[in-house]
């Protein structure tokens, strides 16, 4: 995805492209064949990348629809699942992703790689994930949304979750999580059901500018 990017300098180095990044850290861009002190930030993206909905969009309240496992593989279904990847290597503070969130109304959800140790070891795309099991222990827990910017609040989750659902070749596999990753299988389970985390959270607020700061300032 690097490679059709654009970027500016915050230098001035003038129309630096994408086949000149080395590697990218946050929101900073890192340029390979210019001095080392120069910085490029991302100014925007390729013009077919597709944005965050934002909730009062009604893709976001629809019921997505299941995919055929046969179909996981066809193009229609890759594209949307590395659309869905780029769209959400492009929010810091994102550690996953429902395909209505880009419009798309298919029972899809993606977990960011860096959340993981040994990303290549983890299922990073659930297709029609169902939970299946969830521990009767819940805690009111801290959640916020790129859907619902910016909003954060307290929703109620179990600690424990198990999934059935199928990955990004059409296999079929069933996942227990706890800690993090048990709260996105709930959270993105709802989003494919039309359910945002506003609609059963408790001290629902806005995010202050320091707060939302320090999210753009990848802290
Ligand atoms: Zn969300």
């Amino acid at each position: 995805m690097f490679g059709v990017h654009e970027y500016k300098c915050i230098k001035g180095c003038e129309g630096l492209q994408g086949e000149n990044i080395l590697d990218y850290k946050k929101e900073l861009i890192f340029i390979k064949n210019v001095p080392f002190s120069c910085i490029a930030e991302r100014i925007f993206y390729t013009r077919d990348m597709k944005k965050i909905v934002q909730m009062g969009t009604h893709v976001l309240r629809e019921q997505a629809q299941h995919i055929e496992p046969s179909k996981i593989k066809s193009q229609e279904i890759q594209k949307i699942i590395s659309e869905m990847h780029e769209s959400l290597e492009t929010q810091n503070d994102g550690v996953a992703l429902a395909a209505p969130q880009i419009g798309e109304s298919y029972q899809i959800f993606i977990v960011a790689p860096f959340i993981f140790e040994e990303p290549e070891k983890e299922h990073l795309v659930y297709i029609n994930p169902v939970i299946t099991k969830r521990s009767k222990k819940t805690q009111w827990m801290h959640e916020g949304c790129l859907s619902c910017r910016w909003k954060v609040g307290e929703v109620k989750r179990s600690l424990i979750a198990t999934v059935h659902a199928y990955d990004v070749n059409g296999n079929a596999f069933t996942q227990s999580a706890d800690g993090l990753l048990a709260h996105i299988f709930q959270h993105e389970i709802e989003h494919l059901q039309g359910i945002l985390f506003i609609d059963n959270a408790r001290k629902l607020r806005d995010m202050s500018q320091e707060e939302i700061n320090d999210v753009l300032n990848g802290r």
